[in-house]
């Protein structure tokens, strides 16, 4: 089965409207801010010139997941809990 470069993910938190983009590299899942232009990934963090994270959740090809405004709390928490584990095991 053929597995994408990358995949991105738009989950909108209902009633708010809340909106937050992830974008799956290899393995890796990273927290990108399409309208600022910043993502959480290392290419980024030491380039600061965007990265294929920024480019994937600013084309068409995404998935669109929704969630309560109850979840948003615990989604950003699984979110940094998963980066900073990432980043400081390495
Ligand atoms: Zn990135």
């Amino acid at each position: 089965m053929a597995k994408k470069q990358s995949a991105a993910k738009l989950h909108v938190f209902e009633p708010s409207g809340r909106r937050v983009w992830t974008v799956a590299g290899s393995g890796d899942e990273h927290w990108v801010d399409p309208v600022t232009g910043v993502c959480s990934c290392r290419a980024f963090h030491y380039n600061r010139t965007g990265c294929v994270h920024i480019s994937a959740a600013s084309g068409d090809d995404y998935e669109t997941v929704r969630f309560s405004d109850e979840e948003f709390g615990g989604f950003l928490e699984g979110l940094i809990d998963e980066i900073w584990a990432r980043d400081t095991l390495k």
